[in-house]
């Protein structure tokens, strides 16, 4: 058995920086329930052929693929749809993932899970990892990466869990609000490496 160690933070917090530290400086396996959430809903996928079933072909876009902006609109204010979405998907993306993690490699895994705390995703890991970053520093990033209204991230940051839940669920905690110069580099990376000093110590007890 490995160790999964859960990564969360909300939405631009830097989850993706922090996971691509600990693979690229010290060869940790990433599963990424984002990715896996997109897999389970491929073209020909069981998950895509029930969206169908449920929602009619005007779901997909003309190539075949989730129209994933109509899906948003259909369940937008339809709490039973998005419900009925979520019991197709969560097991869906729980037993891939499952999958993936059988075949981890290095000493433990990272897993890493946007709405953790939000799904209580908690039984899938043996450790949660949180990345704190102010709302401000949230929104200035997120706006920044993907080229949205601010008001647009405004939304999104209310119907996730907040700062002081997330925080109250973590074991470990990686502050990320510095931006990255070479100093706040090598800070992000000490506390990377003072994490994975002590995964290593604590997986030996799931070998
Ligand atoms: P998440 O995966 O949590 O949504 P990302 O890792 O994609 O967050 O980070 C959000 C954005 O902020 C990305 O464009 C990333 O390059 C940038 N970023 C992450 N950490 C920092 C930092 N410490 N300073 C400045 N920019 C950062």
């Amino acid at each position: 058995m490995t160790m999964i160690v859960g990564l969360t933070g909300g939405i631009g917090s830097g989850k993706t920086t922090i996971a691509n530290l600990f693979h690229d400086q010290f060869g940790i396996n990433i599963v990424d329930a984002d990715i896996v959430a997109r897999e389970v809903v491929e073209p020909k996928s069981a998950g895509l052929k029930a969206i169908t079933e449920h929602f009619g072909q005007e779901i997909l876009t003309l190539d075949g693929q989730l129209n994933r902006s109509a899906l948003r609109e259909r369940i937008f204010n339809h709490p039973s749809e998005k419900e009925w979405l979520n019991n197709l998907l969560h097991p869906l993306i729980r037993q891939r993932i499952k999958q993936l993690l059988t075949k981890v490699t290095s000493d433990y895994a990272l897993l890493v899970v946007p709405l953790l705390v939000e799904n209580n995703w908690q039984t899938m890991i043996n450790r949660l990892l949180v990345v704190d970053v102010k709302p401000e520093t949230q929104i200035t990033r997120t706006c920044q990466r993907d080229g949205v209204p601010e008001a647009q991230v405004h939304s999104i940051l209310a119907s996730q869990a907040s700062r002081e839940q997330r925080l109250s669920a973590a074991d470990d905690v990686i502050n990320n609000d510095a931006p990255l110069t070479e100093q706040a580099k090598q800070e992000l990376l000490s506390q990377v490496t003072v994490l994975h000093k002590k995964y290593l110590v604590l997986s030996g007890s799931f070998l």
